[in-house]
């Protein structure tokens, strides 16, 4: 095949114990996975469910990585996610068989342009330009459900400069990583090589450049990152 310009990149994340790379097709979001994290954004979770949206594919970026203060914001928050890797295609799955499609796990960190979001949900605009940025879902290496089975249960955690802030259990997921499969199949067809970011507990907050974040989820794997200078001036 020829094309009239260079073919883009393949996006990919590393895979724990082989060299082999996983592929990045699509990168779904839960929004409001959590109670807590759902009460400190201002709403109530008994009274509208999760959601979904999307970043783009390239976004996603390994961690142990510097990521530039993104353009157009004054307030990047980060967000510490369990992150669902699919290996099968599915179509309204049940959530008997949804685990079934999982071929891996990693630690996500959904970053938010916060000062962007509030503006689009208080015009009633699109998410996008707060949460589909440059870089704005960085990932560790995937560990396959081989390895370490399904995680139903286990801390999730970010620090930022050694210092605490989010400390949770993915037990306390509002939609389990079946639901949440089953949900996006009902809607969307599952592909091998997309991403699924569950949803951030609470203590989301501010970060700034020569910020150094950590977190993990236990038994999954741990993320690190920097925060350096802005590209754009
Ligand atoms: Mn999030």
């Amino acid at each position: 095949m020829n094309y009239v310009i260079n073919l883009p990149t393949q996006n990919s994340l590393p895979v724990r114990g082989t060299e082999a790379r996983f592929p990045v097709r699509r990168v779904y979001c839960v929004g409001r996975n959590y109670e807590a994290h759902a009460r400190e954004m201002g709403t109530d979770p008994t009274r509208e469910p999760p959601f979904i949206f999307q970043k783009p594919t390239d976004a996603v970026i390994s961690g142990a990585t510097s990521i530039p203060y993104p353009p157009q914001t004054r307030n990047l928050h980060y967000e510490i996610e369990l992150v669902v890797a699919i290996g099968r295609r599915g179509v309204n799955v049940p959530e008997s068989e949804a685990l079934s499609l999982v071929y891996g796990y990693g630690v996500g960190i959904d970053l938010t342009r916060r000062d962007l979001q509030q503006a689009a949900k208080d015009g009633g605009k699109p998410w996008e330009w707060g949460k589909a940025f440059d870089k704005s879902a960085p990932c560790s290496a995937l560990v396959p459900a081989d390895v370490i089975g399904h995680p139903a249960s286990g801390r999730i955690w970010l620090s930022v400069n050694d210092v605490i802030k989010q400390d949770a259990d993915i037990s306390q997921l509002i939609w389990s990583v079946p639901e949440v499969i089953a949900f996006i199949s009902a809607s969307m067809v599952l592909e091998p090589g997309d991403l699924v970011f569950t949803g951030t507990p609470a203590g989301v907050g501010p970060l700034l450049p020569a910020d150094r974040i950590q977190g993990g989820v236990d038994g999954v794997g741990t993320i690190e990152v920097c925060i350096g200078d802005s590209e754009h001036g």
